[in-house]
């Protein structure tokens, strides 16, 4: 099974009125953003043609990869779903 696949059979509850993580790319280089987007294995964060950082935190697999990665720099708040949201992994 491919990893698209993997990633589609898990169910998300997204909680739209609370994002459990906030970032803010403004500022900083191309590389602190390259970090998001390379190391998110859900593929959340994209460089615009512009240069500016987008991120969608509604497919958020919970790993924390970027509060490791940048959590000093862009990831403003990281922190879990409140309870009832978030992911539901169906692949273990
Ligand atoms: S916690 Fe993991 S899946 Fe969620 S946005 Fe960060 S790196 Fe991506």
């Amino acid at each position: 099974m491919k990893l698209e696949e993997r990633l589609g059979a898990n169910k998300y509850y997204v909680d739209e009125t609370s994002p459990h993580i906030l970032v803010d790319g403004a500022g900083f280089s191309h590389e602190e953003k390259m970090k998001l987007v390379n190391g998110c294995p859900a593929g959340l964060y994209t460089l615009q043609e512009n240069g500016d950082l987008a991120f969608d935190f509604a497919g958020c697999l919970e790993c924390g990869t970027c509060r490791v990665l940048c959590g000093e720099t862009i990831v403003k708040t990281w922190k879990y779903p409140r309870n009832a949201k978030g992911v539901e992994f169906r692949q273990g």
